[in-house]
Formats: structure tokens, sequence, C-alpha cells
């Protein structure tokens, strides 16, 4: 096989809008897998790098919820191959002690792997006239018509669900879903306030429901996302602009308190009531980022009566694992994550990253002729 092209939308300066470029894809070496992609989504944490883009980290091709099809493997690779239909998560190395414990989330090389844009060993799998861009991002760079990515990035995935709107499992819908269902994995019946009714806040009420919980209160400052939360499985809704947030979870539950809460947005107040609104037992998993620093002030006198307060990242879920799991769930009905997707046309990113910013729309997924 030929080095081949692509098209694909690279971000060249901060702020910028993205330009759809003709790239060079380079053929899968070592445990890679070359994908068509077929639909992707738009992260936050992608916005985040259009925005402040780090030093160094321009040129770049962005995007990590890609799905689609394999198109050539690698060397080692042995648990996909050419044809399967696949859902791209994030990237972790399989070989240190804490994926070797199950814990890829946690990997020693996460950010490295993930966050920076360059492969581990700094060289990229695409370029413009000979020139590099970064191709690496979350290991899959798929805002491209051809990614290059790593075996562990893949989940395979069967032919009876929408391959289109699979790449959120990934990473957005998964980090809401998994800090539920894997962190809290709250009895059912139970009671959980989510803090923040974003993509992720939607995912954790839908994942919520289907944990079969019988009190789920949603909170946020905006009446049409409220709104939503309620349409997709909110049995309360609390606009936290309007009162004091862990107040009215407590008195929704009785005077007794949440026994868990997810907080989606990191902000201090919003993970203060997060914690504040808890029974004891309670449980509050924080998933949410505003960058670093960012430092809250809790009452340790309140946290000491057995309330825990848990930093989650990318749902505590191992994708090859969770992935399935979710559309186990969606195929009974109890999952309808694709509610929470609008697409797009590829050629049409801009827009989509508009309208994302200006929560237009819950979760932009563009897809692939
Ligand atoms: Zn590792
Ligand atoms: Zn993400």
């Amino acid at each position: 096989m030929t080095t081949q092209t692509t098209t694909a939308a690279v971000l060249r300066e901060q702020g910028g809008a993205l330009s759809l470029e003709t790239v060079d894809v380079a053929r899968p070496g070592k445990g890679e897998v070359l994908v068509r992609m077929v639909g992707v989504g738009i992260c936050h944490t992608d916005l985040g790098v259009i925005a402040a883009p780090a030093e160094g980290q321009l040129p770049i091709v962005l995007g990590h919820e890609g799905s689609g099809i394999v198109e050539a493997v690698g060397d080692g690779v042995s648990t996909v191959k050419v044809g399967d239909r696949v859902a791209l998560s994030y990237a972790s190395c399989g070989r240190c002690d804490i994926c070797e414990r199950g814990l890829p989330m946690h990997c020693r090389e996460f950010i490295g792997r993930n966050l920076v844009g360059a492969r581990v060993d700094g060289t990229s799998p695409l370029s413009v006239d000979g020139e590099p861009v970064l191709g690496a991002w979350f290991g899959q760079s798929s805002w491209s018509g051809l990614s290059i990515t790593n075996e562990r990035n893949c989940v395979v995935v069967g032919d009876d669900v929408p391959l289109e709107l699979l790449g959120p499992l990934g990473c957005g819908i998964q980090t809401g879903a998994g800090a539920v269902l894997n962190t809290l994995a709250p009895e059912q019946g139970s009671s959980i306030a989510v803090f923040a009714v974003g993509s992720v806040g939607l995912a954790a009420v839908l994942a919520a429901q289907a944990a079969d919980c019988g009190t789920i209160i949603a909170v946020d400052i905006d009446d049409a996302r409220l709104e939503r939360a309620r349409e997709l499985g909110a049995t309360h809704t609390v606009n936290s602009a309007q009162v004091d947030a862990a107040q009215a979870i407590v008195e929704i539950t009785d005077g007794l308190g949440a026994q868990y809460s997810v907080d989606c947005i990191g902000l201090p107040d919003a993970v203060r009531a997060a914690i504040e609104c808890l029974q004891t037992p309670g449980v509050c998993a924080s998933v949410g980022f505003q960058g670093l620093p960012n430092e809250i002030a809790i009452d340790q006198g309140h946290l000491l009566f057995g309330r825990t307060l848990i930093g989650v990242i990318e749902g505590d879920a191992v994708p090859q694992e969770f992935v399935p799991r979710m559309l186990d769930l969606y195929r009974q009905g109890r999952f309808p994550f694709d509610d929470l997707i609008t697409p797009y046309p590829f050629t049409s990113i801009n827009e989509a990253l508009d309208d994302v910013h200006h929560g237009k729309v819950t979760k932009a997924v563009l897809t692939f002729e």
C-alpha cells in the first residue's frame, strides 16, 4: 500500500477557523491502524486547544471521538482486522504498571499519548507538502477522512448500531455515563444529582436512568438545558442561578441529601454544592475541568462524616468493555445516547464548532460522505 491522501481539518492559528486541506497520511506503523472515518464528534477538549494551543502544538488536526472502518493494520496488530467497524477511544500504552492493573485511563503515558498531538516518539503520521502536521491527538486526530490510530484505541462494534454516531461513546458520553455506572455504581432506587447538563451531564442523566436511580436531579443555570434533562429522564430540576442548589437538593430528598452527585463543570461553586448536597455516606464524582490551577474550598467537617469526593477521568472506563456495555443498554432502549447528537456534514465543521461553542447543540457529530 502506498501513502494516501485525504481531507483533514487543520488548525493553523490560535482561535482561527479550521482549513480543510489535503494531507498525506503515513502507512500504519507497528501497532497502528488506518481507519476510514464515517463520523467524529466535537468535544470541549478540542475547543480548548483551538482557543489556547500549547507551545509547539500548531499546526494540528484535532478530533478524538472518531468512528469508522479499518482499512489497513500495521505489524503486530491482532485485535482488529481490515473491514472491522470501530469506535475510537483514548490512547494508552498497555505496558506500564497502571495499564497492567487494568486502569488505562490512568496510564503513566496518558498525557503524552493523548493531549500533546504527536506520537510519543515525536513524529506525526500526517503532513502537508512534506511539512509535518500533528496527527496523533488522543492517538487518532480524527477530524480527517483517514486516521492513523492505535490498536488500543479501537473498539470493534456490531453492524446493528449507527456507526457514524458512535465516536462520542469513546470520550464525552463515556465520561458522563462512566462516572455514574463505573465510579458511583448507584443502587436501584437511589438518589443522584447531576451538576451542569451539557453533553457529559446529560449522558450522566441517561446512565442514572439506566441504573434505575429513583431520584435524578439535574442542576444547571440554563432553563432550556434543564428542560432537556427532564425529557431525558431527570425527575427534578434545579436552576442554581435562582436558588441555593445544595439546599434545594436536600429539600427534594426529604431533608436527607442525595446519595450521589456528579460535577460535570468543575467550577468551585458547583463542586462545593455537589459535596454539600450529599447525605452520609455519599459520594461526589468530579469530572468537570476548568484548567489548572483550580482551587476549591470545602468543609472538612462536612466531608469527615463519610462523604467522598473523587476525581474521574474518561468515566473510569476501559473502552473495550464499557463501549459494548453502553451499546447493549442502547439496544435495550435504556440508553438513547443518539438523542444527544446533532449531525453535520464534515465540510461544515466550522459551523458545527460555532454551534457547539454557543450551546446551540448538545453534541455535534460530523459525518463523512
Ligand atoms: Zn500505560
Ligand atoms: Zn473528549
